[in-house]
């Protein structure tokens, strides 16, 4: 089964788990620019980032056959900085114009603060202003609920087109929120915080397969890189037909992104 992992922080991944995911049918991954587990310096770090997702990790992909993108931005924790934030934001267009980059993100909140939320609104003026997708990290814990309402409120007052922007990170509760407000919802699938492959089979059941996108969204931490094909197994298990698997698994990823012309639709083998 060919699949795509949207959201994978590759750079914090092995080689090892390239090749895991390609025999599991990986095709495709884009990386969102995020939190390295720890702060950079400067605006300098991020230069040197955006390379090393724009140049390095597209030739480590493939090797293993997996075509690689990414989405650039200052992430929301360390987009609490604004004075580190109007640095990189002015870096950003350079790299933003790179052939394998899809659009702006992970942008967001983290603990909801002033701050955080004058960074997602410098980021969300440049991604409109460059008719760029967005991809949006919502808060963790106590703190999801509020930060999807805000991230809503501010992307309706900016004007942003609900088709275009992608809400990851959902849970149970806020996932009919953002599918709602005509956003497109992403779950991410961890082993062990966030939603389980299981805790994802039931709310497909239960919110059905619109406009939803899952992905690993493996980083540095506790992280299954296989977690997508983990899910459609979880799926099958249960009686679900190929056709709504091979949906979120593949069509459903492919066609938000290819509202960005510069991704490359794969092949369903
Ligand atoms: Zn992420």
């Amino acid at each position: 089964m060919r699949y795509l992992d949207p959201h994978a922080h590759m750079v914090s991944r092995t080689t090892d788990d390239y090749r895991a995911m390609a025999l599991a049918g990986c095709v495709a991954v884009t990386e969102p620019a995020f939190w390295a587990g720890w702060d950079r310096s400067s605006a300098s770090g991020f230069a040197d980032y955006f390379r090393q997702l724009t140049e390095f990790e597209p030739t480590r992909a493939a090797r293993f056959g997996i075509d690689h993108s990414c989405w650039l931005c200052l992430n929301p924790k360390e987009g609490h900085d604004r004075g580190l934030a109007r640095e990189v934001l002015a870096i950003l267009p350079e790299f933003l114009d790179r052939p394998t980059v899809l659009g702006v993100g992970e942008i967001g909140l983290n603990k909801n603060t002033r701050n955080e939320l004058a960074t997602f609104e410098d980021h969300v003026a440049l991604a409109l202003d460059r008719g760029e997708l967005i991809l949006i990290h919502t808060p963790h814990l106590e703190d999801k609920l509020k930060g999807t309402r805000l991230i809503i409120d501010a992307l309706r007052h900016a004007g942003a087109d609900p088709d275009r922007v992608w809400i990851d990170h959902a849970e149970e509760h806020t996932l009919g929120l953002i599918r709602d407000a005509g956003f497109w919802a992403g779950l991410t699938l961890y082993p062990t915080t966030k939603a389980s492959p299981a805790r994802a089979a039931d709310m497909i059941e239960t919110f059905g397969a619109d406009r939803l996108i899952v992905s690993s969204a493996c980083d540095w931490g506790d992280a299954a890189p296989t977690g997508v094909p983990t899910l459609a197994l979880e799926l099958r298990q249960r009686g679900h037909a190929e056709s709504l698997i091979r949906r979120i698994v593949f069509e459903n990823p492919c066609d938000f992104l290819e509202q960005c012309p510069k991704f490359r639709r794969p092949a369903r083998g």
